[in-house]
């Protein structure tokens, strides 16, 4: 679906990411791990142009979005971005914040924008919300609404940015569900988590990353059981 070339991206003098291949398949569900600062959100930034890249290109259906004629706006539109803070609109109800996207971008009607919401919404356990305003419902139910929301736009690809770190303990298995049977339903998934058993259980592959390069991929057997960079081992260590 997604294949990114020699990315490179610095904030100044500072290079966060470093030369990086990266490429993901059709129903691939890959985890991003690394430390704080290794450049895993900026990767992901990076892969839907929420942040420009340096250097690299970012070949998606055969042509490079880096190239100035491409539509920037339909790429961005292909791909779902799940962040740790949710970013729902407040002053909407969660039937609303799910279809603002399909009417404003995708020129459904209101009608038709609403069944398919309800849908998502019924997927992930928000049926029974959807009038409910994003601030009287907890931070797993608000994560739920913002994967049905960014399910209606029909990605291509989902990408997840640490999608329950900022979740009471308790919610952190809701969320993690939801992903599951979408991971188990086909989409494409990109997913930095710290969720190492999530990671073991779901993923196709796992990338570590390390300071702005990705030290180590493989299958999660390979990079949770026999890492072969020490960094590897000495994060994972952290976990258990
Ligand atoms: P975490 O696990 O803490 O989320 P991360 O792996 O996602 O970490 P990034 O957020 O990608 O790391 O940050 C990588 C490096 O880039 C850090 O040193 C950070 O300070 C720097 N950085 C990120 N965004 C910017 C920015 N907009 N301007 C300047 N520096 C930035
Ligand atoms: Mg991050």
């Amino acid at each position: 679906v997604i294949d990114v070339q020699h990315l490179k991206k610095n904030f100044g003098q500072h290079e966060v990411l470093k030369d990086i291949d990266f490429s993901v398949n059709k129903g691939e569900v890959v985890c991003i791990i690394g430390s704080s600062g290794s450049g895993k959100s900026t990767l992901l930034r990076c892969i839907n142009l929420l942040e420009k890249p340096t250097a690299g290109e970012i070949i998606y259906n055969g042509e490079n979005v880096l190239d100035s004629k491409h539509d920037i706006f339909k790429y961005r539109s292909k791909l779902g971005m799940v962040f740790q803070q949710f970013n729902l609109f407040n002053n909407l109800d969660v039937l609303h914040n799910c279809t603002v996207g399909p009417v404003k971008i995708l020129k459904k009607s209101q009608q038709e924008a609403e069944k398919i919401a309800m849908g998502y919404l019924e997927q992930v356990g928000m049926g029974n919300f959807i009038n409910a305003k994003p601030d009287q419902l907890s931070g797993g139910q608000k994560q739920r609404v913002a994967i049905a929301r960014a399910l209606t736009m029909e990605p291509d690809a989902l990408l997840f940015d640490e999608p329950t770190s900022a979740l009471d303990p308790e919610m952190v298995g809701e969320v993690l569900k939801v992903m599951k049977d979408l991971a188990n339903s086909g989409l494409t998934m990109i997913v930095v988590t710290h969720e190492m058993e999530f990671a073991k259980e779901v993923s196709d592959r796992v990338i570590f990353m390390d300071q702005g390069v990705i030290l180590e991929q493989g299958a999660p057997d390979h990079i949770f059981n026999h890492p072969n960079e020490a960094r590897t081992k000495q994060f994972l260590e952290r976990y258990l």
